[in-house]
């Protein structure tokens, strides 16, 4: 109840009885990948992470928000995960997967038929869906796979401009 990646979540639920009505078949919470995603398919070489907006910091979501209290308590676990997560991401990439990302607000009621239906096409169309519905949520998925990229090399290129003199410009 309590656990932070918690194993058979709701949405958790959803999105796996969803691939399953499909007829996808896939390994669940595997402990052999960074991070345990919730589905892997090996057979498509796709992995899915269903993420609670809040744990997993869902960037200009008004499902995340900071705690009012503890702030600094907070920031720091919420930033780990959301480092941690970004880490994995590259990780599993590295290794041939692609990852896809859903958010617990793509799953709402009204939102995730359509986001359900573009995920199958995602996992076996092998695209990102990107262009097919035009809508917001392609944008927020894909913009998260984009950003997971960014951010490793915004990771160096950050590290060694707090080394350098603040005199010392851009490079
Ligand atoms: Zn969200």
């Amino acid at each position: 109840m309590s656990h932070i990646r918690g194993t058979n979540t709701s949405i958790e639920v959803l999105v796996r009885s969803y691939l399953f009505r499909r007829g996808l078949r896939f390994r669940k919470n595997d402990k052999r990948y960074p991070g345990h995603p919730d589905v892997v398919l090996p057979k498509y070489h796709t992995i899915v992470f269903v993420n609670g907006c809040f744990w997993h910091m869902h960037e200009g979501c008004n499902k995340h928000s900071m705690p009012k209290s503890n702030v600094e308590f907070w920031t720091a676990k919420l930033m780990r995960n959301h480092e941690r997560d970004l880490a994995q991401h590259a990780a599993l990439e590295a290794d041939g997967w692609r990852v896809i990302v859903v958010w617990e607000c793509e799953l709402t009621k009204a939102a995730r038929d359509e986001r359900l239906a573009r995920l199958y096409d995602q996992i076996v169309g092998g695209t990102d869906g990107a262009g097919s519905t035009g809508s917001a949520g392609s944008v927020s998925s894909a913009g998260h796979e984009g950003f997971a990229e960014l951010d490793k090399s915004a990771e160096s290129a950050s590290s060694d401009s707090f080394i350098g003199s603040a005199g010392s410009a851009e490079r």
